[in-house]
């Protein structure tokens, strides 16, 4: 494969006959992997996908030249936004998520018992097939029998189905493009339609360090439509500024932050959660109290 820049988005180069792949983070800071092979390189309908087999961290897998994972640190974003929703909901028997198109929130929801069934609405199939191929690791699970995999985009998905879901976890790239209404109030009030009573809604909410204001947005407009919008933190060491923020909302009357959350099912063992994280992770540093409403 002649590895060399693709595209003008295309973030690898050739550095003294290395192959090196760059996630900018800012004008001057960044994250870089050498590249030991190429996996897989397109650009599909809707973005351009990377996957590839690094020096140290695994496989991983990029679109429009952003991580989305790797094979090492995965666990730490997977987990947490699938655990904290599900050990805090009574009885999570129907969940969707909403992208995730690489499998692992689906890894991640069938640990659960209680879970009958997962829907993933994942706009494009082409993410799907790769990393089905090329990273079982994380995407093993989409051919469990409890598993529906629906190409659509997530929006026009959730129009048509009110009061169906006891979770949605919206597992989407930046909040820029197709991914762009994902975080707007309209798509919150469709979202909080489509929640059974005792509904929880979460979704990955970007990254302090670099995209505090983001933040505060999509904290703004998730308020207008839900009585209880609340953040916690996690580690995330491949993401920009290693450090996240996830957005938990519920339909029902109760603060989702408060509810202690059930044991993981028996046997189950995670690596980055745990009930202790759970409940730490919903204490914000003041800098990040600061760009919330
Ligand atoms: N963990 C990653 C992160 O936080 O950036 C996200 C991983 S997952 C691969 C992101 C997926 O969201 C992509 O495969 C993308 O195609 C999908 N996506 C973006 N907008 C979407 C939409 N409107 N409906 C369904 N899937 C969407």
């Amino acid at each position: 494969m002649e590895l060399k820049k693709k595209t003008s988005a295309s973030p690898a180069v050739l550095h003294q006959g290395e192959f090196w792949f760059t996630e900018l983070h800012a004008p001057g800071t960044g994250i870089t992997f050498r590249v030991r092979r190429v996996l897989h390189w397109a650009r599909t309908p809707f973005q351009e996908l990377a996957l590839v087999e690094t020096e140290d961290m695994g496989r991983a897998l990029f679109l429009d030249g952003t991580v989305q994972f790797t094979e090492r640190d995965e666990f730490f974003y997977h987990e947490m936004l699938v655990h904290v929703p599900l050990c805090i909901h009574p009885r999570p028997r129907r969940v969707l998520i909403v992208g995730g198109g690489d499998g692992g929130c689906v890894r991640e929801a069938l640990r659960h018992p209680e879970v009958e069934e997962v829907t993933l609405v994942e706009i494009d199939g082409e993410v799907v097939d790769a990393c089905r191929k090329h990273i079982p690791s994380v995407s093993s699970k989409l051919d469990d029998p409890r598993v529906r995999v629906l190409i659509e985009d997530g929006v026009a998905f959730l129009k048509r189905n009110r009061g169906t879901f006891d979770v949605i976890i919206v597992d989407s790239t930046d909040p820029v493009g197709m991914a762009s209404p994902l975080t707007q109030a309209p798509f919150f009030r469709t979202a909080r339609e489509a929640l059974t009573p005792q509904g929880l809604y979460v979704a990955q909410s970007q990254g302090p360090i670099f995209d505090g204001r983001e933040i505060g947005r999509i904290a703004r407009a998730a308020r207008k439509v839900f009585r209880h919008a609340r953040h916690f933190m996690a580690p995330t060491p491949t993401y920009p500024g290693g450090l996240w923020t996830y957005l938990l909302a519920a339909r029902g009357p109760k603060d989702p932050a408060g509810l202690r959350p059930r044991p993981l099912p028996r046997g189950e063992r995670t690596r980055y959660y745990s009930a202790e994280v759970h409940r730490a992770a919903f204490v914000l540093p003041p800098f990040v109290r600061d760009f919330l409403p």
